[in-house]
């Protein structure tokens, strides 16, 4: 860690993603000394390549503005690198490395084939007309087209990165290479998406919720569900929760959270899609509408009383505290859908607690496994239907938790899905790595 932090000064999400791996692993490795002789491990906290480049453009008043473009290749080992797309004014690169690292051991769990790669820029598409954010997808890709390809490097969404950036993207990548393959994951359904991808992500983490809950002879029937976030993830994690029998009482973004006691069903949650998605307005306005909710501005939805909570909207949204007070209110399951939202001191405080504690990077695969079975039908030049995408994301997510129940169960009995889920990832990458060599 300390060469990690040396190496990589004041990427403060890269060493804690970082160090949250090597705390599980290191004991695995040195009962496998081949990892250890071979230095698996510092090999794969280093990224194969980093691209970053300038994004010039101008707004709608006529005046240039410049962002910065960043793309990470993490690791190609057991495929292409594959990952999500971030636009928030506070990308850097720490953010994305974290991000790019933690990718690797997720595509891994998935079973499927593909690389760990992150990427993004500082660009904020929130308050911009969607002529500004076109004109910025436009500058961004004709730097990255020469890096990305649908055998190279396939990228998806993440933080406001939907369907319309990924359509300007897409266009403008297949202008400048005059090709059209599966270089974008998450496309529209009319040019190569796949059904079911939009929902894979909130959905597989409630998959994920629903496999823990069955360890203790549980379900969602009747429980009350803290979501945080409003975007694509927390939207489709509230849909698919509500539909196993859940009540979800709270979203948030950025400017607070709002609890509505009578549960988010499914008119609700249309109201919020509009809102969000198409009006691309505040959370906030839902107690507008909806006066039995209440807003709590610059507040998060941890001190609510719930039994599940699925924490979807960015990372280092959970801490310590927040975590002690939800055990204490009675919660007994975390699933996460955002990437890293809890903090290591909350991490500790689950474990700890013994509560079932689904991480991100096995919690939240089913977006990127979708995405690969998107890339798979683009391959086939076919496309499955809502059913068959469905049903295979489900099975993944059932085997993404086996493999966690596998390595990380301990000798109580408790099943520590950190441990699991990082031993679970990382075998499969460090084989492959073992067997190319030093490349
Ligand atoms: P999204 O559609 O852009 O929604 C993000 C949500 O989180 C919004 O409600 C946003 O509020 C809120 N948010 C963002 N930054 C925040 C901050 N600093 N503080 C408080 N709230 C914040 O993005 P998404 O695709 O749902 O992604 C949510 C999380 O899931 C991220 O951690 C992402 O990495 C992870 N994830 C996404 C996918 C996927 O397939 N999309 C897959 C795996 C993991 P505002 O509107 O106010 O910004």
């Amino acid at each position: 860690m300390a060469k990690i932090i040396a190496k990589n000064p004041a990427e403060t999400e890269f060493h804690q993603a970082v160090l949250e791996v090597a705390e599980t692993l290191i004991p695995f490795i040195e009962e496998n000394p081949k990892y250890k002789t071979t230095k698996i491990l510092e090999r794969i906290a280093e990224p194969e390549r980093v691209i970053l480049f300038r994004v010039p453009w101008l707004d709608d008043k006529g005046e240039p503005q410049v962002n910065r473009g960043f793309r990470i290749e993490m690791n190609s080992a057991i495929g292409p690198y594959k990952g999500g797309m971030r636009f928030h004014p506070t990308v850097n690169l720490g953010i994305l490395k974290f991000l790019a690292f933690e990718q690797v051991f997720k595509n891994s769990l998935t079973t499927l084939p593909m690389g760990g790669g992150k990427g993004g820029s500082d660009f904020d598409p929130k308050g911009k007309s969607d002529n500004e954010v076109m004109k910025f997808c436009y500058s961004f890709m004709n730097e990255l087209f020469r890096h990305i390809g649908a055998n190279t490097d396939i990228p998806a969404g993440d933080i406001g990165v939907g369907g319309r950036e990924i359509g300007f993207m897409f266009g403008q990548y297949k202008k400048l290479r005059n090709e059209f393959t599966g270089v974008f994951t998450g496309k529209g359904i009319d040019w190569g998406g796949s059904l079911i991808r939009p929902e894979a992500t909130g959905y597989g983490q409630v998959y994920f919720a629903e496999e823990m809950l069955k360890t203790r002879g549980m379900d969602f029937k009747g429980k009350i569900c803290t979501v945080s976030g409003s975007g694509n993830v927390a939207q489709y994690a509230t849909q698919k929760a509500t539909e196993l029998g859940g009540k979800v009482v709270t979203l948030s973004d950025s400017q607070g959270y709002i609890h509505d006691p009578k549960g988010i069903d499914g008119e609700k949650l249309a109201f919020v899609m509009d809102l969000k998605n198409v009006k691309r307005e505040r959370i906030k306005e839902y107690c507008d509408k909806y006066p039995e909710a209440q807003f709590f501005p610059g507040m998060r939805p941890w001190d609510v009383k719930c039994d599940i909570a699925l924490p979807s909207a960015t990372e280092n949204e959970v801490n310590g505290e927040e975590a002690e007070l939800l055990i204490k209110n009675g919660c007994f399951c975390v699933s996460e859908g955002a990437n890293m939202p809890s903090t290591p001191e909350a991490i500790e405080v689950y474990i700890n607690k013994k509560i079932l504690y689904g991480p991100g990077k096995a919690a939240n695969a089913g977006g990127v496994a979708t995405s690969g079975l998107e890339m798979s039908q683009n391959s086939m030049r076919l496309s499955w239907t809502r059913e068959e995408v469905d049903s295979k994301l489900h099975e993944i997510m059932i085997n993404i938790h086996k493999a966690c129940v596998k390595f990380g169960t301990e000798s109580d009995g408790f099943i520590n899905y950190v441990k699991g889920a990082n031993i679970g990832g990382f075998v499969k990458v460090a084989d492959a790595m073992l067997a190319q060599g030093l490349v």
